[in-house]
């Protein structure tokens, strides 16, 4: 049988073979094919890109040695994965055109506790994160120590992460437990004592994020903030917006806050965090976000910056999931030495 294969569909074949080649090359040789002209001992701008990006992947220029050595001889499956995510997310930099060395890091602070949906929800999260460069993830979880899980689960984001816990039934709180604040206030102390610029974002577990919003936050110069969707019954909360200059709060619930918003809806310069030393968070629920906001003063509503052009979009959802039951247990006689004993980890 002859095939006809018109000019387009040759170019798309001669195209996918080349690009198959590329990635075959990066999987199994110890340098990209340099060029076949001028100088053979010329490095290919590709080769001292992935050097610089390996060097900022392990953060010590020894290492990132030693793993180049060993690239394409044999790099574990974890090692190789990171290094992939980081090859791409870091690509992103150069399609905008921003410095990879001046990007401020964004310390994303995530509150987090054992349920049924927890794993699926930070399965979401990671993967919205993966995309999102120069990040630090302060993953926090409400418990008496953290867990093996939880801690297997990071290292498999590729993401650079610290993991922390926060014990909230030793917690401040008077009547209602507010979520999450014990975690924060654990994650705020981290930021204080290991960085010294950046951005703060309080970023809860269940929430939907879109990967702009981080462009958005992370210029900020004190405190940003932005639209929040998804929040009462009036659908959205995000600062009101006049001929471009702010003029009051849109919420559904004001309940005498000086800063109605909501945890989703703003970002902190950690520069200027610092020159408050006491700002934290209360543990009253519902004041959550205000008593943090007012911890800053000096600071006033007329100060914020607006992002999201001028608060016209919205680029993160306070998404609630369903709450499931906890599962029924498993007969571990009958299913003894079966996959299920291993799977009912996962499943609370
Ligand atoms: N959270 C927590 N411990 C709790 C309840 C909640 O650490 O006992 C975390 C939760 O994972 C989330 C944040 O605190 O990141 C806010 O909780 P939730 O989403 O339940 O509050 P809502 O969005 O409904 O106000
Ligand atoms: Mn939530």
């Amino acid at each position: 049988m002859r095939v006809h294969l018109t000019a387009t569909t040759k170019m798309w074949l001669l195209t996918s073979l080349a690009f198959f080649y590329v990635i075959i090359q990066y999987h199994v040789s110890n340098t990209w094919p340099l060029p076949t002209t001028g100088n053979d001992l010329q490095e290919s701008e590709m080769d001292t890109q992935r050097r610089i990006w390996l060097k900022r992947i392990v953060g010590d220029s020894k290492l990132a040695e030693e793993i180049q050595n060993m690239i394409g001889e044999k790099v574990t499956q974890d090692l190789a994965y990171r290094i992939n995510r980081q090859l791409l997310s870091h690509s992103c930099i150069f399609h905008e055109n921003e410095s990879l060395f001046n990007l401020p890091v964004i310390y994303i602070v995530t509150p987090t506790y054992r349920r049924p949906e927890q794993l699926a929800e930070l399965t979401r999260m990671s993967q919205t994160l993966m995309h999102v460069q120069n990040i630090y993830w302060l993953l926090i979880e409400d418990a008496k120590e953290k867990s093996q899980m939880i801690s297997n689960f990071l290292n498999r984001t590729g993401i650079r992460f610290i993991h922390l816990h926060s014990d909230s039934t030793q917690g401040k709180y008077k009547g209602a437990k507010p979520r999450g604040v014990g975690s924060r206030n654990k994650g705020l102390k981290w930021i204080r004592e290991n960085a010294n610029d950046g951005v703060l974002y309080f970023a809860d577990d269940d929430n939907t994020y879109d990967l702009q919003l981080f462009k958005e936050m992370r210029y900020t110069k004190k405190v940003s903030m932005w639209p929040v969707g998804l929040v009462t019954q009036t659908g959205v909360s995000s600062p009101i917006v006049k001929n471009g200059k702010f003029v009051g709060f849109y919420d559904g619930w004001i309940g005498g806050r000086k800063f109605p918003v909501d945890m989703a809806g703003f970002a902190i310069n950690i520069k200027f965090l610092k020159t408050r030393p006491n700002a934290a968070m209360a543990y009253k629920l519902g004041y959550e976000e205000d008593s943090f906001l007012k911890s800053l003063a000096p600071f006033e509503p007329q100060n914020i910056e607006l992002k999201a052009d001028n608060c016209t979009k919205i680029l993160v959802w306070h998404t609630q999931t369903k709450k499931n039951p906890s599962s029924l247990p498993l007969d571990k006689k009958k299913y003894a030495d079966t996959n299920l004993i291993e799977l009912k980890q996962y499943v609370v």
